[in-house]
């Protein structure tokens, strides 16, 4: 069955025109954050191009033989790369072997395609060796690279993709979908969860089934004790690794970010807020490279780091005054 998100209709929309109007491109560089079900949409393109014969909405058909062999995760004219573990690299020699495989001609669709998820993960020779194939595009194939960081993607392979942007629906439609589509309550927490995921219902949905309201309450106080009293680093970087500790410092991210709108509201009336605000500034840079080392891909110490973390935010926050 054919599936697109109700946020997706308008993007599709977009391929359909240019399918039927027989310009399709090279490559299209699928964006949007997290948990907006890029990897299905790229799937409705891919299919739909090797479907054999597509319905007027330009969604595959589901019946006809590539369809069938593509539901199988076995059409011969559909490649996809993605790094060998999840959160590594996508090697180089996994572009050499898509350069070798480039010149075999479609067997059972007209078309062939690639998927790259996510773009991103591919460093800068991959990326290189990625280019060389753009720069000489082969009838009838098309590339799809999927990223939430096109800005992690060179300008050279940009300048060769056409760029598909994936929304986010509007605030109050991604909860009603949420609510619609899972357990959980227009409530707060669920309120701020879809917030943290930035509006992505998906995303949302994920973070509440695999870290529950509770855990993000317990985070919130946390962040709270760290910020005005004492927390024994050990036991609280010990406590935290139960957590996807990306996603944690994204919540904290967020939760400061909500602080210091409100300090700069009230400033006029207090205006030691603006001391308070300036040592938060600098709270945030300790979360932003907190985050940087954590999807490094170099083996580091995750429990040390964020005790290192929690004893820098302490060192700042106001008990440290
Ligand atoms: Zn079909």
């Amino acid at each position: 069955m054919a599936m697109l998100y109700p946020w997706q209709q308008s993007s599709w929309q977009q391929f359909a025109s240019l399918k039927q109007q027989q310009r399709i491109p090279h490559a299209i560089l699928l964006t949007g954050v997290n948990g907006l079900g890029k990897n299905t949409f790229s799937q409705q393109i891919t299919k739909s191009i090797l479907c054999l014969s597509p319905r007027e909405s330009q969604l595959a058909c589901g019946q006809c033989h590539s369809c069938h062999v593509f539901d199988a995760g076995s059409h011969p004219d559909h490649i996809e790369i993605k790094p060998e573990e999840t959160g590594k690299q996508i090697k180089i020699e996994q572009i050499r072997q898509l350069i070798e495989k480039q010149q075999l001609t479609p067997t059972v669709s007209k078309w062939k395609t690639v998927v790259i998820s996510p773009a991103y993960s591919m460093n800068v020779n991959a990326n290189n060796s990625l280019l060389k194939l753009l720069e000489e595009p082969q009838p009838n194939t098309l590339f799809v690279l999927i990223t939430s960081k096109p800005e992690q993607t060179p300008i050279t392979v940009k300048s060769r993709c056409q760029t598909f942007h994936l929304p986010a629906p509007p605030f109050s439609e991604a909860l009603a979908w949420l609510v619609a589509n899972s357990a959980y309550n227009a409530d707060e927490t669920t309120t701020n969860i879809l917030k943290l995921a930035k509006g992505a219902p998906l995303a949302a949905i994920e973070m509440l089934d695999q870290q529950g309201a509770e855990s993000y309450q317990q985070i919130e106080q946390d962040f709270n004790t760290m910020l005005t009293a004492y927390i024994s680093p050990i036991e609280l970087a010990a406590n935290w690794q139960k957590y996807n500790l990306s996603q944690l410092m994204n919540q904290l991210q967020y939760s400061l970010q909500d602080r210091i709108v409100n300090n700069q509201l009230a400033i006029d009336k207090s205006p030691s807020l603006e001391h308070q605000n300036k040592r938060y500034w600098q709270i945030m840079d300790c979360i932003v490279d907190t985050t940087k080392l954590l999807s490094s891909p170099n083996n580091i110490n995750k429990t040390l780091l964020i005790e290192d973390f929690i004893v820098s935010v302490m060192r700042l926050s106001d008990n440290a005054q």
